[in-house]
């Protein structure tokens, strides 16, 4: 029996490009789009590209009712998912507070809502990968945030309640921007989960692209959307958990 994937903002860019590598290594790939079209276009995209066995799945990071509905329509088919891909992410979505809300909401709380909302239906053994950036490194924020993220003592709840305050600041505080502000904590999140979920044998790690040319990263970024798809699937079959990891090396976040 196949392994089974499911990728978020998997319609486009480096989402796109980690549904297609994980089909042509004959994986079944669960293409999650907010916008059914947009999904069900990518993953007949990608099914005539590969000749390989890929399905659009409605899935909005941002909205429990989306989640909780793509996690029914999965039970129903009885499907079990093998590796979670947390990939949907937003940089710079508005200027202003619009803005910091949207990114941590996007960034952050969706990849939370996701975990959660599909833990039931992930294999024991199974992978997740968040995909983070070096603007979340905590080499960016002071000594007091610094400590705070590591800490081994800090909750799932407290650090959503802290990414809440941060929002409600409107993104003041951190000396960071929403987006840096929203990987730091998703690195943090990262850490939590693979200590939680290690009982059930399921790895988490987060795993950065680097610097590449998609809609997000311009045609300026040094790296194809290859190679930062390429970074990004270590985490589907990592050994490690725990861990924030580019191009399969650890890095300091
Ligand atoms: P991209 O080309 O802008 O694609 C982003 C994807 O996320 C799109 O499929 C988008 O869907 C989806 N998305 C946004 N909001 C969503 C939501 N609420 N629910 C579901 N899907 C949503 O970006 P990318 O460069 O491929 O980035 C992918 C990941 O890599 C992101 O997490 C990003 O932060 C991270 N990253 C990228 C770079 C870089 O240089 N590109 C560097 C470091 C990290 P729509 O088409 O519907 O908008």
């Amino acid at each position: 029996m196949a392994n089974t994937a499911l990728i978020t903002g998997a319609n486009r860019g480096i989402g796109q490009q980690v549904a297609w590598v994980l089909a042509e290594r004959g994986w079944d790939v669960l293409v999650g789009a907010r916008d059914r079209q947009k999904g069900e276009a990518a993953a007949a995209r990608l099914r005539k590209a590969t000749g390989k066995r890929l399905k659009a799945v409605e899935l909005d990071v941002t909205s429990d009712a989306s989640v909780a509905a793509a996690a029914q329509k999965l039970r129903d088919g009885a499907i079990r998912i093998d590796a979670l891909v947390n990939n949907a992410g937003v940089y710079g979505a508005a200027r202003g507070p619009e803005g910091v809300a949207r990114t941590i909401e996007t960034n952050f709380f969706g990849p939370l809502r996701v975990t959660l909302g599909l833990l039931s239906l992930l294999r024991d053994g199974a992978t997740i990968t968040n995909v983070t950036s070096g603007l979340g490194a905590l080499a960016n924020f002071d000594d007091e945030r610094r400590r705070w993220l590591a800490d081994p003592q800090l909750t799932r709840d407290a650090l959503a309640a802290g990414m809440r305050e941060f929002v409600r600041d409107g993104g003041k505080g951190w000396g960071s921007d929403a987006y840096g502000v929203s990987k730091a904590a998703l690195n943090a999140l990262t850490r939590l989960f693979a200590r939680e979920l290690a009982p059930r044998g399921i790895r988490v790690n987060a795993t950065c692209p680097g610097w590449v040319r998609t809609d997000m990263g311009g045609r300026g970024a040094p790296r194809s959307i290859e190679q930062g798809a390429a970074s990004v699937l270590f985490g589907v079959t990592a050994s490690e958990t725990g861990g924030v990891f580019r191009d399969g090396v650890p890095i300091a976040a």
